[in-house]
């Protein structure tokens, strides 16, 4: 099974659509191999494809105080695109753009398994949630598989617009009761084969 450090290797040579044409480098993701929680945005934008890194210009600031308010670093979760090159003049990504794009995704949810996926913006929500729309369903969860899948307005949405920043910020205190769940689950199974040895006296 290949590594996250494979899979950087492999998207940084990829040539599955023309974005790598424009861009200056890829932009595959970040984050520990075994977080718990991702978060997926649409593409890479200016700082991005200079850096080599998600969310790092203004959108990535507030998706780090967003972070913050629910006591996390963005060192503790994982964070990814919807396609890994920048689309020129940050415009949206095109269908065949995304669906090229879409194996890499899949195979980081794969080595990840993260517990909790959070889709910024539309076109990440459209992987999870096809034909639905994000100004309905930002904030709720859909659990499939032992996954909860979230949806929230991309930072960078909620930086122009004070009404979504509103919705971005109380989007981001719904995550932390699956969090404590998860934290719960843990400490649980720690607990469970003390308490079978102490069945035994
Ligand atoms: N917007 C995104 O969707 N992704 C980034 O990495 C940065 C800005």
């Amino acid at each position: 099974m290949s590594t996250l450090a494979d899979l950087y290797r492999e998207i940084a040579a990829c040539q599955r659509c023309g974005l790598y044409k424009a861009a200056t480098r890829a932009v595959p993701g970040e984050g520990p191999d075994d977080a718990k929680l991702m978060f997926i945005g649409e593409g890479p934008g200016y700082h991005e494809d200079q850096q080599g890194r998600p969310f790092v210009g203004a959108a990535g600031q507030l998706l780090e105080t967003l972070l913050a308010s629910i006591g996390l670093k963005r060192d503790q979760v994982y964070i990814a695109n919807v396609v890994k090159h920048r689309p020129p003049n940050n415009r949206d990504p095109l269908p065949g753009e995304v669906a090229a794009c879409r194996p890499w995704l899949e195979q980081q949810l794969s080595i990840i398994k993260p517990r909790i996926v959070v889709t910024l913006g539309r076109h990440s929500m459209e992987m999870f949630f096809p034909g639905k729309s994000v100004s309905k369903i930002h904030g709720t969860a859909l659990k499939k598989d032992g996954v909860v899948y979230f949806a929230m307005y991309h930072p960078a949405a909620a930086l122009h617009q004070q009404s979504l920043r509103q919705d971005i910020e109380a989007d981001m205190l719904k995550i932390k009761p699956f969090l404590n769940e998860l934290d719960q689950a843990s400490k649980d199974a720690q607990e469970a084969p003390q308490a079978q040895q102490l069945n035994l006296f």
